[in-house]
């Protein structure tokens, strides 16, 4: 598992050589694929697409969180984490940051505390709750450097979703999909409600798999309005 992911033609310079690294990523690996044997936590379950589609997947969205953090210490919070994609990676790469990585379903988030205990992950804690809930709590409002999520939701639910967790001034990573400059249209709305504009658009392909993917980094310039992120069902039936 360790030689899959250290030979993967994706892997971003920054992290090759770094073998404590290494043994922390394949660690997560061999966890997901223990879990999936006891319960349906991915739809993945094949080793060499596991090491594509998730560590490696994970570790390009945390190249571009390296270089927004440089060194100092920050913080993340990954929305709708799953079995821990891309934060589980985030935080194996990155020790300088504290990750936090939300699922609204707690078993989930069992599994995910779990494994960075045993992939020796310590800077990282999985919270289950909604993001709508959390979001307009004190103690996660404006209060995190960067959130990233992937596979959650359209990209203007997402925005309402994730940007009220980033501090004024942070960045929001959406790990997006072959329908990125679609959501990207429809987002213009969401985006200026919010007080938040697309930076950068990153298009980068995976081995295995024949659509492209978007990392896009959202730079949030003015504090959520009140009132956002509305319930549930008004995000879902009325995107901003
Ligand atoms: N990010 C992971 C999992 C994607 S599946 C990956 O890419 O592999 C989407 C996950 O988001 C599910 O685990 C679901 O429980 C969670 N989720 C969906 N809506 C949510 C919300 N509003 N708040 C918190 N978690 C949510």
């Amino acid at each position: 598992m360790k030689d899959k992911i250290l030979r993967h033609p994706c892997l971003p310079a920054r992290f090759s050589g770094n073998d404590a690294l290494f043994d922390r990523l394949s660690a997560v690996a061999e966890c997901l694929i223990e879990a999936n044997r006891k319960f349906n936590l991915t739809a993945i379950t094949d080793p060499d697409e596991i090491v594509s589609k998730h560590i490696v997947d994970s570790l390009i969205a945390a190249d571009l969180v390296a270089e927004a953090a440089e060194d100092r210490p920050s913080s993340l919070i990954d929305i709708g984490s799953g079995a821990g994609f891309p934060s589980l990676p985030i935080a194996a790469a990155l020790p300088h940051l504290n990750v936090t990585a939300l699922d609204s379903t707690a078993k989930k988030c069992t599994y995910m505390n779990e494994t960075a205990k045993s992939a020796s992950i310590p800077h990282f804690r999985a919270i289950s709750g909604r993001a709508e809930d959390l979001a307009v709590q004190k103690t996660h409002r404006d209060a995190y450097d960067f959130a990233t999520a992937r596979a959650v939701a359209n990209l203007p639910v997402l925005l309402e979703l994730c940007l009220p967790f980033v501090k004024v001034g942070g960045i929001f990573f959406a790990l997006k999909g072959k329908n990125a400059p679609e959501e990207i249209k429809a987002s213009k709305n969401a985006l200026s409600k919010l007080g938040a504009k697309l930076e950068k658009t990153d298009e980068y392909r995976i081995p295995g798999d024949d659509s492209p993917r978007y990392l896009l980094t959202i730079r949030k310039i003015s504090p959520t309005p009140a009132g956002f992120p509305r319930h549930y069902s008004q995000i879902s039936k009325k995107p901003l």
